[in-house]
């Protein structure tokens, strides 16, 4: 019997109805009426003799007592309270139980009941709050960096799918996306009203991966986002229980469709040679795939150190200088708050991913060596837009390994002393005391939900950048 509590309260109800007591209607069925009383409370399972010698009783069939529907309104408010105060979640709080017996009036039910309801929708809400999905963010970069940002078991299963898809070399075509979808039995389909949350979803029943349509045929962002869900089918994902575990599908799933777009074996070959020929670039291994710049950034990140002897970085950085994503084995210091998480930190003004946004070339690479407290490093970064904004994708390496690198004889060197405030990030003397105290704006709120509020002056706002703005337009109103 999988719900004792509605079957008490049915028993209950036709009792009362029938004008019996607990003790009267015992006597007749052959049972001490304190042994009723637990049947009724849920505690005590009856046998189903028992069951039909009370219904006969009581002039009602046994399936009119094993009805799994509350008997009244007020019995629907009694189960749903028991069930509560037998939840572990209260039990964890260390409360009495109180029993909903009839001398319980109505409001006092129905106040505890929806006091139990909001509790358990807190309690829902918490497993997603930014704090949550900010910390289970940081332990996956950590993890990540114990491995080398290298998955072999995930290198090894794209490797094979990819291998019966019958590609050799270059591109995954979208064809052969579609032929590796056919062999584990789905078919792709596109359309225009997939839900606004979802990204893709698959019908387990009928074979097909819903996906949105091609905003450019054969880009790389379709052929990826089929790949990502044959992942999940591939890796045998379950509904995840947590946001970690969500953030860990997501990796992997990411992982996977990289791992098929640039196969190791290829990707290795290629970047191999390049290191051999000291010609090393982002930009070739992505052409050569035809995948996006952040793709073959990342992707290199995978290969770099298990396979060419490189250790890494790899930073998306906004436009307002926020990180967005980033990666490192190579011992350069990420701007980290508190609790060690880097999303929405703002990087050093002197950065390659921040000085390539002042470059007016932007179809090539940005090179440049940054000194930093911790050592050299080369840097390369590529300035990308996306609907919203413009981002910068860097990769880099410590100063020792740029010669493998195309862009090492950059003449671009910038100095940064960051986390030192006096760095990059406070105002002058000069600049603060002309403007400290003679200014109020208001915060844009920031749109990435993992960032933070950059401390300053102004929550979310510069301070420097604000008073070069305000001093550049006094400059123009004087005039
Ligand atoms: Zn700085």
């Amino acid at each position: 019997m999988s719900d004792l509590v509605t079957l008490g309260q049915r028993i209950r109800h036709y009792r009362t109805a029938a004008g019996l007591t607990l003790d009267q209607l015992g006597d007749r069925v052959g049972v001490a009426g304190s042994q009723l009383s637990l049947m009724e409370n849920g505690r005590r399972e009856p046998r189903v003799t028992l069951l039909t010698a009370i219904g006969s009783e009581l002039g009602v069939t046994l399936a009119d007592l094993l009805d799994t529907t509350p008997p009244t309104p007020r019995a629907a408010l009694e189960i749903e309270l028991e069930r509560a105060q037998r939840s572990p979640h209260y039990a964890g709080l260390g409360l009495p139980v109180v029993r909903a017996g009839r001398s319980m009036p109505d409001d006092v039910l129905e106040s505890l009941v929806g006091l139990h309801r909001a509790l358990l929708e807190r309690e829902r809400q918490a497993i997603a709050t930014p704090e949550e999905a900010r910390r289970a963010n940081t332990a996956q970069r950590l993890h990540m960096r114990t491995l080398d940002n290298y998955l072999p078991d995930i290198e090894e299963l794209a490797q094979q799918v990819v291998r019966e898809s019958g590609h050799v070399s270059g591109a995954l075509t979208h064809r052969e996306v579609g032929l590796m979808a056919q062999k584990l039995g789905f078919e792709l389909v596109y359309v225009n009203d997939l839900p606004h949350s979802a990204r893709s979803v698959t019908d387990l029943d009928n074979g097909r991966i819903y996906l949105p349509p091609a905003s450019i045929p054969g880009g790389h962002g379709l052929r990826s986002m089929a790949l990502q869900a044959i992942a999940h089918r591939l890796l045998g994902h379950e509904v995840p229980t947590s946001y970690a575990e969500f953030l860990r599908q997501r990796l992997e799933i990411n992982y996977f469709a990289a791992a098929c777009l640039m196969p190791r074996e290829q990707s290795v070959a290629f970047l191999s040679q390049a290191k051999a020929d000291r010609n090393i670039a982002v930009e070739d291994f992505r052409d050569a795939f035809g995948v996006t710049h952040e793709a073959a950034a990342l992707r290199f990140t995978n290969l770099a150190t298990s396979h060419l002897d490189l250790t890494v970085h790899f930073l998306r950085v906004g436009d307002d200088g926020a990180v967005y994503k980033a990666y490192e084995n190579d011992g350069l210091r990420l701007p980290v708050d508190v609790t060690g998480s880097t999303e929405g930190q703002l990087v050093c003004r002197t950065w390659s991913a921040r000085a390539a946004f002042a470059r007016t070339n932007r179809t090539t690479e940005y090179y440049q060596y940054t000194d930093t407290p911790e050592g050299t490093f080369w840097e390369s970064t590529q300035i990308g837009t996306s609907a919203s904004d413009e981002f910068s994708i860097t990769v880099g390496v410590p100063f020792a390994d740029s010669k493998w690198f195309r862009g090492r004889d950059t003449v671009n060197r910038h100095r940064s002393t960051c986390p030192d405030p006096t760095c990059c990030k406070r105002p002058d003397g000069e600049l603060a005391t002309r403007w400290k105290g003679k200014v109020w704006t208001s915060a844009k709120l920031h749109a990435h939900i993992l960032s933070p509020l950059p401390s300053g002056t102004f929550p979310g706002v510069d301070d420097l950048e604000l008073y070069r703005f305000l001093e550049s337009h006094a400059a123009d109103a004087e005039q």
